[in-house]
């Protein structure tokens, strides 16, 4: 395993495969095979599902692998649907790549804290441990750090770029350090990438056969109750995943729902751009009240700020009726609230009562 940022190193871990990194019980294992699965092509009678045969709309079993909606997103991405994993909810993609490649109590995964939650706690449910090497204090990846952490044990990196909860985007040069020295899987969790300028990590995956890049249906799209993740990544991987998923792990209802979420992209951009505008908007109310000492660039959909007293805030929000994360005792994060950007009126809501704490 490579521990320095060294060019002439690159070429072995580029040979590295993704199969010798899967656990021996996943490679070994048959995949179930649905009544679906082992029927591909249409018929007029379908009797081979034990599914009720009166039309209820829902009587038959959705799509295992999804093809109508991975059509549809893979011609909006440009990403052939043969590199498109769908989940319920991008925390699903997360849990199925740590059973995928982290042997319990044996390997490990790596994180850059500050980040978000559901790595730490999908690695605890595997009885996985997690090495943490936190962001640097401008929440950017520590590659050396992360490199002379990583061993053979360390299956996945996960990198959330932009970040939860700092809000920035990871460089795209520290990005491809890390895709080139590393010789386990990078996952890019790009849940917010939708409100950034920056280019999506999915362009880098015809080099990078061990990179998995997340994206979700419950941010920019506005439709977190349907649960739809996304994963972009290698043939190799996507089969990996297709092989221990539920069969049936993307329900009907949520698929109709994905179709037509993706027939109103316009609405989507609209929605960005008016959020986009209220968090600048919001970013220099801000910066002009008194408790107020940093408010941090940010790349998603809400902003981190420091603030005097986090605790008493938070608690005169929540009298307030006005419910944001408290983050105040996250490393590097001390003293920060995390505001999500809302409507104009909730966000006008919010600043009021922000001035009255100012004057209170
Ligand atoms: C919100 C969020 C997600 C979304 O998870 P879903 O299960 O798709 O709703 C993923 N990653 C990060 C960093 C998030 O903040």
């Amino acid at each position: 395993m490579s521990k320095s940022v060294d060019s002439s190193s690159t070429s072995s871990v580029l040979r590295s495969s993704v199969e010798s990194l899967v656990r021996p019980n996943i490679l070994r294992m048959k995949a179930y095979a649905s009544a679906r699965s082992e029927f591909k092509g249409m018929a007029s009678v379908y009797l081979d599902a034990n599914e009720n045969p009166f039309d209820t709309g829902f009587n038959r079993y959705p799509d295992p692998l999804q093809w109508h909606l991975k059509k549809e997103i893979a011609a909006l991405k440009g990403i052939d649907a043969k590199r498109i994993f769908l989940g319920n909810g991008s925390d699903e993609a997360i849990d199925l790549l740590i059973r995928i490649f982290c042997e319990p109590r044996i390997d490990h995964i790596l994180t850059m804290p500050p980040t978000y939650g559901m790595y730490q706690v999908s690695a605890a449910v595997s009885d996985v441990a997690v090495k943490e090497v936190p962001l640097t204090s401008d929440f950017q990846p520590d590659v050396e750090g992360v490199l002379a952490a990583a061993d053979e044990h360390t299956k996945i990196l996960f990198a959330c770029s932009p970040n939860n909860p700092t809000g920035n985007c990871m460089q795209p040069d520290l990005l491809r350090k890390l895709l080139e020295n590393f010789s386990g899987i990078l996952v890019v969790d790009e849940a917010y990438v939708d409100f950034s300028e920056a280019e999506s990590c999915t362009a880098w995956l015809d080099e990078f056969p061990r990179l998995v890049v997340l994206q979700t249906f419950s941010k920019a799209w506005g439709q977190a109750g349907i649960r739809l993740g996304m994963a972009f990544a290698g043939e190799e991987i996507i089969a990996l995943f297709n092989k221990v998923k539920p069969p049936y792990n993307v329900n009907q209802l949520t698929q109709d729902a994905a179709v037509m979420s993706l027939e109103n992209t316009e609405e989507k951009d609209d929605w960005v751009d008016t959020i986009l505008a209220q968090r600048a908007q919001l970013k220099e109310e801000l910066k002009g009240l008194s408790f107020v000492e940093k408010v941090y660039p940010s790349d998603a959909n809400f902003l981190l700020v420091k603030v005097t007293d986090a605790d008493d805030l938070y608690n005169f929000l929540v009298e307030n009726e006005i419910i944001v994360r408290n983050r105040s005792r996250v490393h590097l994060c001390e003293g920060c609230l995390r505001f999500t950007i809302g409507t104009e009126l909730e966000n006008a809501i919010l600043m009021g009562a922000l001035v009255d704490y100012a004057a209170s």
